[in-house]
């Protein structure tokens, strides 16, 4: 092939993946679209851009204009979740993690997080970032039948490692974590109470799932592309919590991270003005969209988690399918693959590590397909198009076609300043 050829076969893959995505139902929980204002930004001139250090400050010349809409999005980011500061330049969830471990933790600190088996993130774990970080890590005592943290446990646990610091937050997150119950125990032991939403940060913009900030988390960690409809970043929202916000400060910048991808800098600022305007309604549908899929597949014949809990209160769905195939969620996510059905196999609380590859859980995730104008009624065409090729074991193939048939009544990008609010039949 010539060279030129590479960069068609490039080009052409970035439109048969597009092609494929806006015709499948993508349920990856960690996943979203962007509006065409917010695409437009990703795709702009600001790409070519360095800046370092903050608005009007920085350590190169050429600034104007990216400073304005970076100080406008400080604005609305502390606006839409009532923060004291905010920091657009993580340029992811993780970036933001490191950051935070960097300015509010020394090597040989205690922290507690979720583990991973439990639905913590990596970047908590003593091979992830906090690991890199050299804290010592423990983990919230969790609860199976509830699906979350073990309250009076937990509090024991604070109570006896003294950590410097304590996360909330994980990636497979239904039940709001018990931040309320816990930060006043953080605080007696002088530990800092962070909560990583990477997951939610949408649902909590919308005023959905939990408020962290006011529930006694002093930080918020985020990534900006899941139920928060940006393109791929991160962001950090804090108090004002005295004169360690220096030291969280020099970590971002020049801690971890030196220029921060301005165009998607520019994106998550178009995000925000859309969440401040359509945030509610987009957060309000994810959660009843979710409950609405959780019903229809147990009504399908799923074993669906958390049913005494009412199933989520995010836009999140647990499904075990470890009672229909020995491989379970190693078998179930290919095949759904093959009939258009995009989501991901999950190791449950009670799994062992050994089961990476054939984990009994499925992860679903509805905040793309509510973005694209799905409702309630949708939900249950996608629990029965998961019935047959999962219960009935119909050919995948047979489906698909009938998925891709289905999908094409979705192709806009709502909540948004391009497209509005969807239009309820
Ligand atoms: C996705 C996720 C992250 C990291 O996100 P990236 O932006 O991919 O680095 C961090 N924490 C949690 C809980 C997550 O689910």
């Amino acid at each position: 092939m010539s060279y030129a050829e590479y960069k068609d076969k490039v080009l052409e893959f970035i439109e048969a993946h597009e092609k494929w995505r806006a015709s499948t139902i993508n349920l990856i929980a960690s996943e979203n679209v962007t509006s065409p204002s917010v695409t437009r930004a990703v795709a702009s001139g600001f790409m070519h851009k360095y800046a370092e250090g903050w608005p009007r400050q920085r350590y190169y010349q050429g600034c104007k204009y990216v400073d304005e809409v970076e100080l406008i999005g400080v604005d609305l980011f502390c606006r839409l979740f009532k923060s004291d500061f905010a920091d657009l330049r993580p340029i992811s969830g993780t970036n933001a993690n490191q950051a935070a471990f960097f300015g509010l933790t020394q090597p040989g600190d205690n922290v507690i997080v979720l583990h991973t088996s439990h639905g913590g993130h990596i970047s908590h774990m003593p091979f992830g970032a906090a690991g890199m970080r050299g804290l010592n890590v423990f983990t919230w005592p969790f609860d199976n039948e509830s699906f979350n943290i073990d309250v009076d446990k937990a509090a024991q646990l604070i109570r006896e490692k003294e950590p410097k610091l304590v996360v909330f937050g994980g990636s497979l997150f239904p039940f709001p974590h018990p931040v309320k119950e816990l930060a006043p125990v953080a605080k007696e032991v002088g530990a800092y109470v962070m909560y990583d939403a990477a997951h939610v940060l949408g649902l909590i913009a919308g005023g959905e799932f939990q408020d962290p900030l006011r529930e006694g988390a002093d930080i918020v960690t985020s990534s900006t592309h899941k139920t928060f409809p940006g393109p791929q970043g991160g962001v950090i929202l804090y108090k004002n919590f005295g004169e360690d916000v220096a030291k969280l400060q020099w970590a971002i910048f020049p801690g971890v991270l030196s220029n921060h991808h301005l165009h998607h800098m520019a994106g998550k600022v178009i995000t925000a003005a859309e969440m401040l305007e359509y945030g509610e309604a987009y957060a309000k549908q994810i959660v009843k969209n979710a409950k609405a899929l959780a019903e229809a597949l147990a009504e399908e014949g799923f074993n669906v988690i958390g049913e005494d809990q009412g199933y989520t209160k995010s836009h999140q769905v647990i499904v075990d399918v470890s009672d229909l195939h020995e491989a379970a969620g190693g078998w179930a996510a290919p095949l759904l693959e093959e009939a258009g059905i995009i989501l991901n196999k999950n190791l449950l609380p009670w799994d062992p590590l050994e089961k990476v590859n054939t984990p009994s859980g499925l992860r679903i995730g509805v905040q793309e397909m509510t973005r694209v104008g799905m409702m309630e009624d949708d939900m249950k065409e996608i629990a029965r198009f998961m019935r047959r090729v999962l219960i009935d074991k119909e050919d995948p193939k047979k489906v698909e076609k009938e998925v891709f048939e289905f999908r094409r009544q979705f192709q806009k990008v709502y909540y948004s300043f391009d497209y509005g609010l969807p239009m309820k039949e």
